[in-house]
């Protein structure tokens, strides 16, 4: 493998140099301080035995670095004009496969099951448009998932690493953290990209729990029951349960020794996981007929 490539600054400055206009709705603000790059790659500690993911490669400020280190890297970039310069600048390297296409239509398991059984690595400077999207498929395919590091915008950032009873802690924060840890890393200045975006960035590393941090009976039951806890965020949760579950607020409130009268956004993970328990009990419960 060699490391002579070909900077990223050259394919952006060719790229503007031709008809080439960032697209807003695809999120490219693309990155050009490669001191950040190379952090971002680092912070991921990918191996030449960690297959990488990539999405939205753009230019390759990341890419570039990724094929000097991983043996196999996957870069999903849904703009035909960038994955077709980077098939050219990179298409050199047979370890990296470039896919033109939608992150959000593949299934990322299929798409990383070409490395085998082990996990993957995904690494992004994600396009702000998809970050909703791309954390619900970071959830689903957590079991192939060994490590993820991306840059999100700041509030979104905020949001991930929020504690309880913040303004920023929201349903988002407590599923997350049933499923990875999240680690707020450093902060990335909107001159740092071209075109500027309007607000900073974070980057930020979500290692997936070998155990989940909280035993709890169902976790689809826990994801209800947080999602139903901040959907009427500023009401009491006994209405919350009760929405979710007629009749089953005073059991609940009965069985956790959770006041019901406190708001969803106060309850930290153990609590909402005593909350999902209880009212799985309390569904057998009233399924038994008493
Ligand atoms: N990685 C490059 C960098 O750091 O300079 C580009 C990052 S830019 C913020 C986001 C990239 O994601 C753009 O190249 C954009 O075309 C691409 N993109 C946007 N939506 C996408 C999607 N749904 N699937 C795959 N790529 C996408």
């Amino acid at each position: 493998m060699s490391t002579v490539l070909d900077p990223p600054e050259d394919l952006l400055a060719s790229l503007r140099r031709s008809d080439f206009r960032p697209s807003r709705s695809k999120g490219q603000h693309f990155l050009i301080d490669s001191s950040i790059a190379r952090r971002i790659i680092e912070a991921a500690s990918v191996t030449k035995d960690t297959p990488v993911l990539e999405i939205g490669p753009g230019a390759g400020a990341l890419t570039r670095h990724l094929v000097t280190l991983a043996s196999g890297v996957t870069a999903v970039e849904i703009d035909s004009r960038l994955a077709g310069v980077l098939q050219e600048a990179y298409g050199r390297y047979d370890h990296l496969n470039i896919v033109n296409g939608d992150v959000l239509d593949l299934d990322l398991s299929d798409l990383m099951g070409r490395y085998g059984a082990s996990g993957f690595v995904l690494v992004a400077n994600l396009p702000y448009g998809i970050t909703g999207p791309v954390l619900d498929r970071l959830i689903a395919h957590r079991a192939r998932i060994s490590c993820v590091v991306i840059m999100v915008q700041h509030e979104v950032g905020g949001r991930l690493t929020a504690r309880p009873g913040t303004k920023a802690y929201g349903a988002i924060t407590a599923i997350m953290a049933y499923h990875y840890d999240v680690e707020s890393l450093f902060r990335v200045g909107g001159d740092r990209f071209v075109p500027r975006p309007a607000v900073d960035s974070v980057v930020l590393r979500l290692t997936p729990h070998e155990r989940p941090p909280v035993a709890v009976r169902d976790a689809g039951l826990l994801n209800d029951v947080i999602k139903a806890a901040f959907r009427h965020r500023r009401k009491m949760l006994h209405h919350a349960m009760n929405r979710l579950n007629p009749g089953s607020a005073g059991f609940l409130s009965e069985h956790t020794g959770i006041d019901l009268k406190r708001r969803g956004e106060t309850l930290d993970l153990n609590e909402f996981a005593a909350l999902a328990d209880a009212l799985s009990a309390f569904r057998n419960h009233r399924g038994h007929g008493c």
